[in-house]
């Protein structure tokens, strides 16, 4: 079959493209050939977190990957078939398991047979769903679309040190749905999370005082975990629970980065989202386009659409025959359309 071209120049020039890329390549069964891979990066070609999604890929469907050695800007990609079963994945240092199972999920879904995947790493890294987006937020939109997938965190993995583990349960899908979320509806509980390892209490403590205060009113309840990690680390989180979704916003906390700037970061992005009226938020909305693009399609409301989805949405149209439309509403929501 002719070779699929992916310039990891294009658009939002990251590793999305190549992770997106490389499960539509492994479903398709369509050989792809990357050139200038993360391209717009400040340290540009594959780093560790994305070639081990290559290497993942190309185990999972005992395909032929060359190019991939780390820093290469050029990589091509040739499935084999997928095969279910258990596997094993690390990222090393607080390389994102997050973003290995956004490539190797989906994949899986369409193994005959149903699948183990243990992951080692970052479970909570800067850059990348945490553990808690991904099983709180995102696994629950993939069932409503008829996928079968559990993940289980057996320890934290805080950015910089790492060495969080993950354990990812996947049933082959039997039928996918169409996905519909045009409200998110009303507020049933919302909560301000702190958790961290090695870090003083007094620290968390203001992290979660500081976001309740910038967030403003909303009756949110407060929470300080302590978290059991190989290494120091922080994460703030707003999570809200909606009749119709469930949507969290992070940040995670880096050597130098004040409290309450971390603070104000989750509340800007959860403002952001509170005042839109949008039932999807922005990370979530690039996350949903795969899913939704290879079952039934579907109906997201959500904030403008970011870089991430619009290249995201480009990189599906080389792969497959959805048409992704985004139509402005005029009240600073967005429709993302995604139709098979
Ligand atoms: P690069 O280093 O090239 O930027 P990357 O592989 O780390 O690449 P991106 O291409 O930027 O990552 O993709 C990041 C992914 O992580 C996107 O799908 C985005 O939605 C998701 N993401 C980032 N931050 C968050 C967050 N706070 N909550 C949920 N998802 C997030």
């Amino acid at each position: 079959m002719n070779m699929i071209e992916i310039d990891g120049s294009f658009g939002e020039g990251g590793g999305q493209i190549l992770r997106t890329s490389l499960s539509l390549a492994a479903i398709t069964c369509r050989p792809v050939h990357f050139t200038k891979i993360r391209a717009n990066r400040r340290k540009p070609g594959l780093m560790r977190q994305h070639r081990i999604c290559a290497v993942a890929a190309t185990e999972i469907t005992g395909g032929k990957l060359t190019g991939a050695e780390l820093n290469s800007q050029e990589m091509t990609f040739g499935p084999g078939s997928i095969r279910g079963g258990e596997y094993h994945f690390t990222t090393g240092s607080a390389g994102s398991t997050m973003l290995i199972a956004q490539t190797v999920v989906p994949i899986l879904l369409q193994a005959s047979e149903p699948s183990r995947v243990f992951l080692e790493g970052g479970t909570h890294a800067p850059g990348a769903p945490v553990f808690d987006f991904f099983d709180r937020v995102f696994l629950p939109c993939l069932r409503r679309m008829g996928a079968e997938v559990t993940a289980r965190l057996v320890r934290t993995g805080f950015y910089p040190v790492g060495g969080g583990q993950v354990e990812l349960e996947i049933q082959p899908i039997r039928e996918w749905r169409p996905l519909e979320l045009t409200a998110g509806g009303e507020k049933i509980s919302g909560r301000i999370v702190a958790a961290g390892s090695g870090i003083d209490r007094e620290i968390l403590e203001d992290e979660v005082r500081i976001t309740d205060e910038l967030v403003g009113p909303g009756d949110w309840k407060t929470e300080i975990l302590e978290a059991d990690s190989p290494g120091p680390g922080n994460v703030v989180y707003l999570e809200l629970l909606r009749k119709n979704i469930t949507e969290l916003f992070s940040v995670c906390g880096e050597y130098e980065l004040p409290r309450k700037t971390v603070a104000k970061r989750v509340a800007d992005m959860a403002k952001k989202y509170l005042d839109s009226g949008a039932a999807v938020g922005s990370f979530l909305a690039d996350q949903l386009l795969l899913p939704m693009a290879l079952g039934q399609g579907g109906k997201i409301l959500t904030l403008p659409p970011s870089p991430h989805a619009k290249t995201n949405a480009a990189v599906i149209q080389k792969f497959l025959a959805a048409e992704i439309e985004m139509n402005n509403l005029e009240n600073g929501t967005f429709m993302i359309e995604v139709k098979k």
